[in-house]
């Protein structure tokens, strides 16, 4: 089984972000193996460590079905606390374990095997292209990963007209679920200004505590919308509050609070930021506020690709697929201002976690998900 195997391979790279430990090198010559042209694109910024991307495309013609993924992977924690050693790519019965099994070097494994199955079908007759963007900066900051390779392919022309994203989206059975868009998210700190002194000559002093509990009340209970048919509400979450203040007999100089905003399309980054700075003015008093907005939010247009891939789902597994904008965000968030994204890859449950494993029959219907996607698409 090509897709097994090619999975150990790149579970054997310990190539947590920003390392590519050897696994763009595999793809790179998987895909050479299958006829692909390769471009190993190796960006670098002055406030982000330098990372190996790959871009790699076979056919000259349009339509063009682009692939998105990540060799990188998150850390593994303390190694001691895996049943197996999590770079070794180990099979037990019918589990391969290893970071980065579900997250997602199973799901470039499928997708390299479905391209190899499905062009030694179709032979010279093929007129389309497939490529496969391939990061390993997606799990890191993302500064010198897909977008600059979005930069890179704007430069060379190269018009992708859609792209299926390997993410984990998959719940209880593989493609039973597919994401359609994400939603956004908002990093915010508040720091509210006071003046330290005694607690027993208040006057003297000013609390910058009751102005920030004003402030986290106010825009906590405010609904910020009802949802919509493509999207769950958004939701704020207070992340943390602090003072740094040991003495019970001081009035702190200052308190923070941090907080989070996943938003779906009834909002902008810009829009909950005025909100913001409009309900701290009212309840904060003197106050500064930093926002990081980390991705805004996006949802499929309908239309041709988003039924290849439901139908695709349909014949494989005989199931419908959930169409879903929850959970974290992807590299979607950039690669949806150039085409048509869906994520569809394996079971999330144990991605990032300790143990992390993919049943080997999982890469079996994948690869064939993928297949049909890649049938139907070209069509
Ligand atoms: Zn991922």
């Amino acid at each position: 089984m090509y897709a097994l195997d090619l999975c150990q391979r790149l579970l054997k790279c310990p190539s947590i972000t920003p390392k590519d430990a050897g696994a763009i090198a595999v793809v790179s010559e998987a895909l050479k193996d299958l006829g692909f042209t390769c471009h190993v694109l190796s960006f670098s910024d002055p406030k982000s460590p330098p990372v190996n991307n790959l871009y790699g495309r076979i056919g000259t013609n349009r339509p063009h079905l682009c692939f998105a993924g990540h060799t990188d992977v998150v850390p593994v924690g303390d190694p001691a606390h895996w049943s197996f050693n999590p770079f070794a790519g180990y099979i037990e019965g019918e589990l391969l374990y290893g970071r980065g099994a579900i997250d997602m070097k199973g799901a470039i494994a499928c997708f390299i095997a479905a391209s190899s199955a499905f062009l030694q079908d179709k032979g010279p007759t093929f007129k389309g292209s497939i490529s496969l963007m391939i990061t390993g900066d997606e799990e890191g900051p993302a500064v010198n990963g897909t977008v600059k390779i979005l930069e890179w392919l704007k430069a060379r022309n190269e018009i992708i007209d859609a792209c299926l994203i390997g993410e984990p989206t998959s719940k209880t059975q593989i493609g039973d679920t597919v994401k359609i868009g994400r939603r956004g998210s908002l990093n915010a700190k508040i720091i509210t200004h006071g003046t330290q002194g005694h607690v027993a000559y208040p006057e003297l002093a000013d609390n910058p505590i009751p102005r920030l509990l004003g402030f986290l009340t106010e825009i906590s209970k405010t609904p910020l919308d009802q949802g919509s048919e493509d999207f769950p509400s958004s939701n704020l979450e207070i992340t943390s509050i602090d003072v740094g203040n040991p003495a019970s007999n001081v009035i702190p100089q200052a308190a923070y609070a941090d907080f989070n905003i996943r938003y779906n399309n009834a909002h902008t980054g810009q829009g909950l930021i005025k909100w913001l700075e409009e309900v701290a003015l009212k309840t904060a008093g003197k106050h500064t506020l930093t926002f990081n907005i980390s991705g805004e939010p996006f949802r499929t247009p309908p239309g041709a690709f988003k039924n290849t891939v439901i139908k695709a789902i349909e014949k494989v597994t005989g199931h419908t697929p959930e169409l879903s904008t929850s959970g974290g965000t992807s590299d979607g968030r950039f690669i949806h201002h150039h085409t048509p994204v869906i994520e569809c890859g394996l079971k999330n449950a144990t991605a990032h976690q300790i143990d992390e494993h993919v049943a080997t029959q999982d890469l079996v219907i994948l690869q064939k998900i993928y297949k049909e996607i890649l049938e139907r698409f070209f069509e």
